[in-house]
């Protein structure tokens, strides 16, 4: 893409409104806007992010097995009152009426829905395990949205919905959701913790809260030492070994019986980028979802549900990955791989081998995002290193005139001069 034709309005000054670095940086470099309290538009740059984020989290739930659909924003207010949230849901939930002065909802959550297309079909616990999800926009009437995408009014959520016949499966599919969570964050090279959650009335001990550590969470979070020892971030996911091990949010945290020795608690400040839920017959019960058993019987299926905050990972991934001048995307959610920079748009021979290399990245594939523009360098590099892309190429007069080309890694601010063959080698192998 060429920055000439490119939109991208970044700001030079910082943003009065924003409190939090990821929300400054992601309305400085051009990536959302705000349209209404907690309503966003996603410029290209920022929407890129969003479809990388997404495009992971929908790969890991397939790895799982759950199956991809797309249930609809708008739900009718009938289904909600089957299962009695209708009234419970209270303010959060953005109520309208159709011109039949029929009662709709913009959907906060879909488990009504997932429970009305199951019970319609599946009757038999031979149709069992099965996990449904989608990736879809939500409407929570937040009584203080904040800090950006981080809680927006609307934002972009995964949810996945587990059925079971009966209480060993569900558990079963529960587990499959934790280590799907922990890779899918692994792959966006955050460390999760996953810590133990209110259950709600339902109780039963299944329900975790995946928790970003970050000095500008929204939540107090309690853990023990042994998690930094672990290596979340590879190798093996042991369910049972991390399920053991004590971390909890300050809604489920008890001093008085916390198991672990204050000299190994730690705490600090977390966001939450996920949670799952074992809730049981909760919804199945009132809404007659029902399977016929081995033995003939029927009886309600065993649910959960599993939440990813789409949107808001992108603001907690710059939390995690920023420096004083910017973003410091890592290459697995940035939104273009390689700035290639071409410093003397004006010069023949700088442009030419710019030209060139633009080209080159392209046939080869690689995001390449191309400043063509007549910007001063000064202005340029700065640009480039708050969008954070991976990888800086510059193109300059006197390299240009010898052969040589700089190649910048935006996290290790490494710079080597290379031949443009060999920079290339670099970018594509
Ligand atoms: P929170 O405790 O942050 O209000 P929640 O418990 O209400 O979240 P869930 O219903 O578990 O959220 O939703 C699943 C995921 O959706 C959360 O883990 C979070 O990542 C994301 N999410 C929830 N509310 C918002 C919001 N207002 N803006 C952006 N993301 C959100
Ligand atoms: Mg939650």
């Amino acid at each position: 893409m060429r920055l000439s034709r490119y939109f991208l309005p970044v700001l030079k000054e910082d943003p009065a409104e924003a409190e939090i670095v990821s929300h400054r940086l992601m309305l400085r470099a051009g990536m959302i806007q705000q349209l209404a309290a907690g309503i966003y538009n996603w410029l290209p740059l920022g929407f890129r992010v969003l479809k990388k984020v997404e495009q992971i989290v929908r790969e890991e739930m397939d790895r799982a097995g759950a199956l991809e659909i797309l249930m609809p924003t708008i739900q009718p207010a009938d289904l909600w009152r089957e299962s009695g949230r209708y009234d419970d849901y209270g303010k959060e939930m953005l109520r309208v009426r159709d011109r039949h002065d029929r009662e709709m909802l913009y959907g906060p959550t879909n488990e009504e829905n997932v429970t009305d297309i199951f019970r319609r079909h599946v009757r038999s616990y031979r149709q069992l395990p099965l996990n449904l999800y989608h990736i879809q926009w939500k409407f929570r009437d937040e009584v203080r949205p904040r800090f950006g995408v981080m809680r927006g009014r609307e934002f972009l959520m995964k949810d996945a919905y587990s059925f079971d016949y009966d209480y060993a499966g569900a558990k079963r599919s529960y587990e499959n959701m934790f280590v799907a969570y922990l890779r899918t964050f692994r792959r966006m090279g955050l460390t999760a913790i996953p810590m133990q959650a209110e259950s709600g009335p339902i109780g039963g001990n299944m329900s975790h809260e995946f928790q970003i550590l970050a000095s500008t969470g929204e939540s107090q979070v309690y853990y023990d030492a042994a998690f930094e020892e672990l290596d979340l971030g590879s190798g093996e996911i042991d369910v049972e070994q991390l399920t053991n091990l004590y971390a909890a949010t300050d809604e489920k945290h008890d001093p008085a019986r916390c198991p672990v020795p204050p000299e190994r608690l730690r705490t600090g400040r977390g966001i939450e980028v996920g949670h799952i839920f074992y809730f049981g017959t909760k919804y199945s019960k009132p809404m007659g979802a029902t399977v016929t058993g081995p033995d003939g019987r029927e009886v309600p299926v065993e649910m959960g549900s599993y939440g990813i905050g789409v949107s808001r990972l992108v603001g907690a991934l710059i939390e995690a990955f920023h420096d004083e001048r910017g973003i410091v995307w890592p290459e697995a959610v940035a939104p273009f791989r390689v700035g290639l920079v071409n410093l003397r748009p004006d010069e023949a021979e700088c442009s030419r081998l710019a030209d060139d290399l633009y080209a080159k990245l392209r046939a080869a594939g690689v995001e390449t995002l191309y400043d063509d523009t007549e910007e001063r360098a000064g202005s340029k590099f700065a640009t480039m290193d708050l969008i954070g892309l991976p990888w800086q190429l510059v193109v300059g007069p006197r390299g240009a005139r010898v052969g040589l080309v700089e190649l910048r890694s935006r996290a290790t601010a490494e710079r080597q001069e290379l031949s443009p063959e060999s920079a290339l080698a670099r970018l594509t192998g």
